[in-house]
């Protein structure tokens, strides 16, 4: 995983991406169902942290993600595996 030099793994970016949507008998939008379908996302990337720009993550230094990856992007692993904290990650 690439990380900004302020030590954050997180970026805003663009998506392209097409949405179920509900419409009214007149095909008027009513209200978005869900994603059914996305791109790649592409620049330009704003650190969540610290906002610098990037065109391309790939410039980025590498980070050991087993170790920083977040809780919440996590998502369908085992519990065993969310619960498996470096200990040495602290200070
Ligand atoms: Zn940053």
């Amino acid at each position: 995983m690439k990380q900004c030099t302020c030590g954050s793994t997180k970026f805003t970016a663009h998506q392209i991406c097409r949405h179920d949507i509900m419409v009214d008998g007149d095909n008027n939008f009513l209200m978005d169902v869900g994603i059914y379908d996305s791109e790649t996302p592409y620049e330009p990337y704003h650190c969540a942290r610290c906002n610098k720009e990037y065109k391309d993550l790939a410039d980025l230094p590498e980070v050991d993600d087993t170790a920083a990856v977040p809780q919440e992007s996590i998502g369908s692993a085992s519990d065993v595996e969310a619960e498996q904290r470096d200990p040495g990650r602290g200070k």
